[in-house]
């Protein structure tokens, strides 16, 4: 377990200090904002989408703490070129995990590298650091190429 652990640790590292997509798409269907006052953490998500809900292409910028900026860079990587479907499904199992509840289809969902984040339900106050880009997501995939500003409070 303490392996495990430490490569978790490793992991959430890495991503902060080398953030995956961290880059604006100029061409993005779809742009959120996220803000977590809880910490301070922001994050802003451009996602490009296929005519048939496919995540072609996504980035991401902002400042925060290394769980918000690991967080939304292992998100990147995990929706890139996954249907909406899926992407709900990894981000409902995702959202239980780092609240430490149980979802009935987590058996069905491989959460892969976002596992290096299950640490985050020992400490609640992390929990809206950990979730801030996935609902920032969320809200880019639901908006109509319009601007959104997430809050998690
Ligand atoms: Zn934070």
């Amino acid at each position: 377990m303490s392996d495990l652990r430490e490569l978790y640790q490793e992991i959430i590292l890495d991503h902060y200090r080398r953030p995956r997509n961290f880059r604006r798409l100029d061409n993005a269907d779809h742009h959120a904002l996220g803000h977590n006052p809880l910490c301070g953490d922001k994050v802003e998500i451009w996602v490009d989408v296929d005519d048939d809900g496919t995540v072609r292409d996504i980035g991401f910028q902002g400042a925060g703490c290394a769980i918000s900026t690991a967080s939304a860079s292992l998100m990147t990587e995990a929706v890139h070129g996954k249907d909406r479907m899926t992407i709900d499904d990894l981000k409902r199992v995702f959202l239980a995990m780092v609240k430490g509840e149980d979802d009935p289809g987590k058996d069905t969902v491989d959460l892969d590298k976002l596992e290096a984040l299950e640490g985050v339900r020992e400490y609640p106050m992390r929990v809206k650091c950990a979730t801030l880009a996935w609902h920032t997501l969320a809200s880019a995939l639901d908006g109509a190429k319009s601007e959104k500003i997430v809050s998690t409070e």
